[in-house]
């Protein structure tokens, strides 16, 4: 069985800025990506009537596992996710290259995408992306365990992959990404548009941590780092040229620290 045709994606909100994202397949058949609180899935779950039939977790990081258990004892079901969560729930490890399928919904391919951690996980389902950590709406994750080199061959992978694919990310995080990609790139007239579209809609109160990749190609400054425009801003703010794309990427993560005022050069 292939990808069952158009999955619905529910976009479920916990803690303070993290989702969880629910696939509702056929006959309500649902895989429920990341657990980082429990009480606002199970009650999604229980309020659309959905049937949870497995759970894929991103990295070990507590905001996208530390629901695991109390959801798993209310709905029993596999878990793919990386060896390092087994403790959390995860009884299916998968790396990768791996591939799984979920009766109702598709096939799920796994990609390592090792930069925010070195556990860190990507799955893909036909045209829908569940990249947690790795790459955010206009961004991408803090290097806590990896290194640039690392985080800018994970993006690229998901870079070469079909513009019409949809990204779901961990956190709501796009309207301060889009702060500092205004800033790395001030003539962008893409990420200026996606400035108003994304501040409109958090006004509304509605999720952004959703795009398509060919948004994210124009506007994103993680997936940009090659463009004239951008290594010539990330080497005004270094002060010297940089001697290839890791460096400028390295650079690029530094300065959006730098940015958030957490980090100095
Ligand atoms: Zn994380
Ligand atoms: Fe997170």
């Amino acid at each position: 069985m292939n990808t069952v045709a158009a999955p619905t994606i529910h976009c479920i909100p916990v803690l303070s800025d993290n989702y969880v994202w629910l696939i509702e397949g056929l006959d309500g058949a649902t895989v429920i990506v990341d657990a980082g609180e429990a009480g606002p899935v199970i009650e999604a779950l229980e309020d659309r009537g959905l049937t949870p039939v497995g759970t894929i977790i991103t990295h070990h990081h507590a905001d996208h596992v530390q629901g695991l258990g109390e959801l798993l004892a209310r709905f029993p079901m596999p878990v793919h996710g990386p060896d390092s969560c087994r403790r959390h729930g995860v009884d299916h490890v998968v790396g990768e290259g791996d591939a799984f399928e979920v009766p109702g919904i598709g096939r799920f391919e796994v990609m390592a995408t090792p930069g925010h951690t070195q556990d860190h996980l990507t799955y893909v389902l036909g045209r829908h992306l569940f990249c947690g950590d790795t790459l955010f709406t206009a961004g991408c994750g803090r290097l806590f365990e990896g290194t640039a080199a690392q985080m800018l061959h994970s993006l690229d992978r998901i870079a070469a992959l079909d513009d019409d694919t949809q990204v779901y990310c961990g956190h709501e995080y796009t309207a301060d990404s889009l702060r500092f990609a205004a800033h790395a790139e001030p003539d962008n007239p893409d990420i200026a548009a996606r400035v108003n579209e994304v501040a409109e809609k958090r006004s509304r109160n509605e999720p952004t941590a959703c795009a398509s990749l060919v948004l994210e190609k124009k506007t994103n400054p993680f997936l940009r780092v090659r463009e004239p425009v951008l290594r010539s801003a990330i080497e005004a703010y270094v002060g010297q040229p940089l001697p290839d794309d890791t460096e400028a990427f390295a650079m690029l993560r530094h300065w959006k620290d730098d940015f958030d005022g957490l980090a100095r050069l």
